[in-house]
């Protein structure tokens, strides 16, 4: 059975011009699952029923199932752990916070890059998501928040893996997040975070989306990153940083830069002025974030008036610069805390 979000729109009308349907066709099915959120094909009843037949034979709406669903107590967050169809893990949060609904979807299963404080990290990789799976995480929570009369409102791709190596999925799936006909989510609501592959970084910049882009820097040196983000040894942070001036040059976007905090390991005074030296001059923005505890790295987070002490350096160079407060953590949905753990399963590699 094929995932139907595997398909692009010009592909659907090619598939029901091969069953000599009309063009229109596209049009309803395309509003039917992505406006209406339909979730089976006798939903969409203003389809003749034997093109029904045929389309349901073929293509199914659901390429994996919900096996865990988690509420933070504050219910600002909510985790779901889905199960692809080879046994594979990917995990999904939704985060509310004043008028927003944030989706945080993955788009690997596992991740490569393996930082040393993120729990998928440690959980290691096992595949890349087709175009389909990343779409669909934003179809089936979307269906669940109309349940209860709410939309999703931004998207952050910073869920399990690292999405530029994953990019044509990845970059075929924010155009469909953005599509007029279908979801219709603004670009600019939509953040895609990296940590930083600067070759990708300057294709990035040629698509022209108006896609917010988020660096996941941690150290403003090499030696201290390459510690904390063992890829790193492949991208060092000057050409990460030469190719987000292009970026800029090109775009005039700015590039914000997510710092995650580790008390005693890169928060200190010198290396807060560090990365002043490195970002000045660029159109940028800091999150500052404190680390999420996983129970496989001993780093804790920074006390709040030393992570204030570490912005107030940057701001005094001029960097503007956010503290961001962790939504989730109490289940384990925060910031380098998605596992993809499958309960009493054994997994596909
Ligand atoms: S923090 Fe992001 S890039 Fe690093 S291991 Fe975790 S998921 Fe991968």
């Amino acid at each position: 059975m094929k995932n139907f979000f595997d398909l692009q729109f010009s592909e659907l009308e090619a598939l029901l011009e091969s069953l000599s349907q009309p063009r229109f066709r596209a049009k309803q099915i395309w509003q039917a699952v992505y406006c209406n959120l339909v979730s089976s094909w006798l939903e969409i009843t203003n389809l003749p029923s034997q093109l029904r037949e045929t389309l349901q034979a073929e293509y199914s709406f659901s390429s994996f199932s919900l096996t865990e669903k988690i509420n933070a107590f504050d219910g600002s967050s909510t985790k779901f752990l889905f199960e692809l169809s080879d046994g594979n893990a990917l995990e999904a949060v939704i985060l509310r916070s004043d008028e927003r609904i944030t989706l945080c979807i993955s788009t690997q299963s596992g991740c490569p890059v393996g930082c040393v404080f993120c729990a998928t990290g440690k959980y290691g990789f096992y595949r890349n998501l087709t175009s389909g799976e990343i779409v669909e995480q934003v179809v089936a929570l979307a269906r669940l928040l109309k349940e209860t009369g709410e939309s999703v409102s931004n998207i952050v791709i910073m869920g399990m893996g690292e999405p530029m190596l994953n990019y044509d999925a990845t970059l075929a799936a924010i155009r469909r997040f953005n599509d007029p006909r279908g979801l219709n989510i603004g670009a600019r609501r939509i953040t895609i975070s990296t940590i930083g592959i600067p070759e990708k970084v300057r294709q990035f910049a040629t698509e022209n989306l108006q896609v917010n882009l988020a660096i996941s820097l941690h150290a403003p040196n090499d030696p201290l990153r390459r510690e904390l983000v063992p890829i790193a040894q492949k991208y060092m942070i000057a050409s990460i940083l030469s190719a987000c001036r292009e970026y800029v040059d090109s775009t005039h976007r700015r590039v914000t830069f997510e710092y995650v905090l580790i008390d005693g390991v890169n928060n200190l005074p010198q290396h807060a002025r560090e990365l002043s030296t490195l970002l000045k001059g660029l159109l940028c923005h800091v999150n500052l974030i404190g680390l999420n505890p996983t129970s496989h790295y001993s780093g804790r987070a920074p006390q709040k008036q030393a992570v204030r002490d570490f912005g107030k350096v940057l701001l005094d160079h001029h960097i503007p610069t956010s503290i961001r407060n962790s939504q989730g953590s109490d289940i384990q949905a925060a910031c380098g805390q998605l596992a993809g753990k499958l309960t009493g399963r054994s997994r596909s590699s």
